[in-house]
């Protein structure tokens, strides 16, 4: 039995149930240590586009493939475990930067802005410029650019997340100031005509990149300048752990994938986002007034849009380290809240069933059960976490115009799935055709950029029992689990704006 699984094996859905049970307000085995009242420090983690049934593809992953549950099972055991519902604005779907601005301000608010009235568009103050206010530490990290919707919606005010790149990092790195940031989107803090490897040291060159500023500020000269450690790859964190005031800018866009890192030999440069809590933590938990951190791992998101289920699992796991990372931290000491949640679900991911038979079972016992449809289960688990790259980085490597052959050697060698010759000359067709789409609700397909991988997801589909059901976002539930002081308050159903008033008590803050 691994360490920490203290109930005896379960699978997947005695997980899940176990969830469902602390929403009931049914106690679970394990309960919070007796804590303060109030909390010195708190960690928010987001998972960017982490809907309900990729907590499932965790959930599943972990218990049937790996045989050791998730981290934020173990801190659901151990806390509490709600439901948050993503309503913006007078809508029901919502953006990155809509939900992160309400847990940031309590308020909701027009999507696609960034902490600012949804009548008026003046300021709304964030939980971040709280904290500030009342002497704490402040962190945000991401494995996305730090200037994306979640991280800049807890310190930046726009009418709009598409101002120029360059606005939304000066909002970033101005008053009051952030004292760990750790992230991509380094292009956008370095001056006109130069590259972010000219201004962070061990940046390896996959992830470089020119300046997108049209002026001569570096932000990161000016964040040296008052007394930050700067670093850019995985030794440079490691270096200045502990530093008081800590810069890290691992790209000049997003983190690659956590795939295409590997596949990239890029692993000893591009920390893992458990990596960047742990270094955040370090730095943070030195000040004295106590800390408040945001944690997005913003990549699910970006793999739910891509209809990528191989690229999201790697994603998930990530998350859930990092998650775990904030946990130990929590359970060592009685004083901080951890808070983990997400901004909506992407993609209309979910497993399903198709033709095939239902497997190896005693159907001796149930002799008609051969006649049923396969459902999806450990096998097709065990093919998505074998996947070895990104669709999104081997798709362009089709040939033009596409051919069966090509289609069929990149996806096997990104996945280890080998489609049939029919349904590889298919997907060839769809991506010569001049509008190629997804013949299922291919108009809710945006960005023509993710169309190659959401037809391939769909041919996929037949090897995986993986469905997709949009390039957009989706308007599930999020789960809202809660560990330490004012853990609580996650208990329910409610809108994400209720993260707020958690932290402001957990804190104590009138
Ligand atoms: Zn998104």
């Amino acid at each position: 039995m691994p360490p920490g699984f203290h109930h005896g094996w379960r699978g997947p859905f005695a997980a899940i149930l176990s969830l469902t049970a602390f929403v009931a307000g049914v106690a679970g085995s394990g309960c919070a240590p007796a804590a303060p009242a109030r909390a010195r420090n708190v960690i928010l983690f987001i998972g960017d586009g982490f809907g309900m049934n990729q907590l499932t593809f965790g959930i599943a992953y972990a218990s049937e493939v790996r045989g050791r549950p998730l981290r934020m099972s173990e801190l659901a055991d151990a806390g509490s475990a709600g439901y948050s519902i993503p309503f913006s604005y007078a809508r029901i779907t919502t953006d990155s930067a809509a939900a992160a601005t309400q847990m940031a301000t309590g308020r909701r608010v027009l999507t696609e802005t960034l902490s600012v009235d949804p009548e008026t568009a003046e300021p709304l103050p964030t939980l971040l410029e709280w904290a500030e206010a009342e002497g704490l530490a402040t962190g945000l990290v991401a494995n996305m650019r730090l200037t994306h919707a979640t991280p800049a919606a807890f310190k930046v005010h726009a009418k709009s997340r598409y101002v120029p790149e360059s606005e939304l990092a000066d909002q970033l790195f101005g008053e009051p100031h952030v004292e760990v940031l750790l992230g991509g989107g380094g292009r956008a803090m370095i001056p006109a005509g130069t590259t972010l490897g000219e201004s962070v040291p061990g940046l390896p060159a996959a992830t470089d990149g020119p300046s997108n500023r049209e002026d001569d500020r570096s932000l990161i000269a000016e964040a040296k300048e008052r007394g930050f450690a700067v670093v850019g790859d995985r030794a440079g964190l490691e270096a200045a752990r502990g530093a008081e005031r800590l810069l890290g800018v691992f790209a000049a866009s997003h983190l690659p994938y956590v795939l295409d890192r590997s596949w990239e030999g890029l692993d000893d440069f591009v920390p893992t986002l458990a990596e960047l809590t742990g270094a955040a933590v370090a730095s943070l938990e030195g000040h004295e007034a106590g800390f408040f951190l945001v944690v997005e791992g913003g990549l699910i998101d970006y793999a739910g849009h891509e209809n990528d289920a191989g690229a999201m699992l790697a994603e998930i796991v990530d998350f859930d380290e990092a998650v775990g990372v904030g946990f130990d931290f929590a359970r060592s000491r009685d004083d901080t809240l951890v808070l983990v949640t997400a901004d909506h679900g992407t993609g209309g991911f979910s497993f399903t069933y198709g033709p095939g038979g239902p497997g190896p079972f005693p159907t001796a016992v149930f002799p008609d059960y051969s006649a049923g449809p396969e459902m999806a289960g450990v096998r097709h688990l065990e093919l998505l976490a074998a996947q070895r790259r990104s669709l999104i980085e081997a798709m362009p490597e089709v040939s033009s115009p596409a051919t069966a052959e090509s289609v069929l050697a990149v996806i096997e060698e990104a996945t280890g799935i080998r489609l049939t010759g029919e349904e590889a000359a298919d997907l060839a067709e769809q991506l010569n055709a001049e509008t190629a789409a997804p013949r299922d609700f291919g108009t809710y397909y945006l960005d023509g950029s993710t169309v190659p991988v959401a037809l391939a997801a769909r041919q996929l589909a037949n090897h995986t029992q993986v469905v997709w059901s949009t390039g957009g976002h989706t308007s599930d539930p999020v789960l809202l689990l809660g560990y330490g002081p004012g853990a609580d308050g996650v208990l329910g159903i409610g809108e994400n704006t209720r993260v707020h008033g958690i932290i402001r008590n957990a804190f104590g803050w009138e």
